[in-house]
């Protein structure tokens, strides 16, 4: 059995102030799904040998949503989910029910394009897997390797993008609305040949060397670029390659940022014009607001979009324990019934709420509408 950072356990006073954000706890009421439970049945496991690491703990460190609103809780400054993805990767061995899926996932992430290929030739197979999807898109964002410039402007700088497999593979029209914002504000905007999946659902699964590999790789192409940042459209994406990868590999991402976020700080808020009467509603993703600490509360006003409801929409439960994952949806889409549109920034947070059977827009598009209605990819 691979080991855990044993110092993060016994650093935990048991105090529980991390259980009161938890979401997962919130549903089930039952301290073993709560962060802190978590910790203490990891610790049970590797330093006292008083748990066994059988179905029942594991289902417990499985049932994690990975949404991150533990980790700003805790007043000794532990970061719980630090804490399950390394037990998920010491206890991997132990869960044997997950074996075909780590397979398929492990071969998914290496040629997202290939398996694109086929999820089109198996459409059943392909709604089981990505169930927010209803057609397939045709084409992808990635073209591999391109520097697009401005036209007929002075270069205001350079950024690269890191789309993410959403994005590039899914919801290309909401890396096209980034592009075409960056351009219209005059960046050099560079789409790098050689990226790879951020490493996330891997991680999530405690395939922890697999990640690791993958966040190498990243940190190649985008670590050393000389570009203002490294844009994302993906807040989950963005957390990862510039704070997860200083755990997986020491290096990381660092001027990796969030696309609303870099674009908010550039765009002048008197220029925009409002968005039309529909009724619009915000989901917040998780990793945005508590991850990277970004609040778009005043681009919300500018685009007159709605307060929604705080909270995490289960997307990161999906492949681990769907039964969780459904209420948390269900809770959700109770809460934005007959709200109008829901915007959000998180292609994850999307392919989750359209599940669901919420209408669902990217802000980024919303904010190209707004201040470039011309831009153009
Ligand atoms: S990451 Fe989210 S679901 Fe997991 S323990 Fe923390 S608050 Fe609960
Ligand atoms: S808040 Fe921190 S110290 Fe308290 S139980 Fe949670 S992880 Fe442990």
């Amino acid at each position: 059995m691979a080991e855990i950072n044993k110092k993060l356990l016994d650093d935990c006073a048991k105090c529980g102030s991390c259980k009161a954000r938890c979401p997962v706890y919130d549903i089930t009421r039952n301290e073993g799904f709560s962060p802190r439970g978590r910790i203490v049945l990891l610790k049970g496991i590797f330093s006292g040998g008083t748990v066994q690491a059988g179905p029942p703990a594991i289902r417990r460190l499985m049932s994690c949503a990975l949404c991150g609103l533990c980790d700003n809780t805790c007043p000794v400054g532990i970061k719980p989910t630090e804490i399950i993805y390394q037990g998920r990767a010491a206890l991997r061995g132990a869960d044997r029910g997950r074996l075909l899926l780590r397979t398929a996932l492990r071969f998914g992430l290496r040629s997202p394009g290939a398996a694109l290929g086929a999820a089109r030739i198996f459409p059943g197979l392909a709604q089981r897997v990505l169930p927010g999807v209803k057609t397939l898109p045709r084409r992808t964002l990635r073209n591999g390797g391109q520097v697009i410039k401005p036209a007929n402007r002075k270069s205001a700088g350079r950024v690269a993008v890191f789309a993410g497999c959403s994005t590039n593979y899914l919801m290309p029209e909401t890396g096209e609305s980034l592009i075409g914002m960056l351009l219209a504000l005059g960046y050099e905007v560079i789409l790098p040949h050689g990226e790879v999946c951020c490493g996330s659902p891997l991680r999530a699964l405690g395939l922890e060397e697999e990640a690791r590999n993958f966040a190498l790789k990243n940190i190649e192409v985008f670590g050393k670029m000389n570009v203002e940042a490294v844009v994302s459209p993906c807040p989950t994406c963005t957390l990862v390659i510039r704070e997860h990868y200083r755990h997986l590999t020491g290096a990381a991402v660092r001027n990796a940022m969030d696309a609303v976020e870099f674009l908010s700080g550039k765009l002048d808020a008197g220029a925009g014009r409002k968005t039309a009467s529909e009724r619009l509603v915000w989901h917040e993703p998780c990793h945005l607001r508590h991850g990277l600490g970004f609040d778009p509360q005043g681009l919300l006003n500018l685009l007159n979009i709605e307060k929604g409801d705080d909270g995490c929409c289960g997307l990161g439960l999906s492949l681990t324990d769907r039964g969780l994952s459904q209420e948390m949806l269900r809770r959700k889409t109770e809460a934005y019934q007959g709200r109008g549109r829901v915007v959000t920034a998180c292609p994850g947070c999307m392919l989750q709420l359209r599940r669901g059977g919420l209408e669902t827009v990217h802000i980024l598009e919303l904010m190209e509408e707004a201040f470039f209605p011309a831009a153009e990819v």
